[in-house]
């Protein structure tokens, strides 16, 4: 019985190198767990940012703040929420950076862009 598990021997070493390799297996373990979970610490971020939809509360706010029209020409048609830094260059998913912008004026902003 060790640490709530069992072992037994069964490649011919003693117990103290048994004890040994389960420790470093446990060590293994832990770091592993550690960087796995690191990682999706990370990816949490960078999901949140780039490929999360823009949460429905700031659909609701940037559509009321720009009164449900396109904020260049004012057309109510075909409206779309528009990232006003593109989250490939670090915009983020905010009010602040979010605008309404009809089909027409954002497919005129991405050609603008490139
Ligand atoms: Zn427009």
């Amino acid at each position: 019985m060790f640490r709530d598990e069992f072992y037994w021997e069964d490649e011919g070493y003693n117990e103290e190198e048994i004890r040994a390799l389960i420790l470093d297996r446990i060590e293994q373990r832990e770091k592993k767990v550690k960087r796995a979970m690191a990682r999706l610490g990370q990816s949490d971020v960078s999901q949140s940012t780039s490929r999360e939809p823009i949460p429905d509360d700031i659909k609701l706010f940037v559509w009321q703040r720009d009164g449900g029209r396109c904020v260049k020409c004012g057309s109510q048609k075909n409206l779309e929420f528009d990232h006003i830094i593109p989250v490939s260059k670090g915009g983020s998913n905010t009010a602040r950076n979010i605008q309404l912008l009809c089909e027409k004026c954002n497919r005129a902003k991405s050609a603008n862009l490139f």
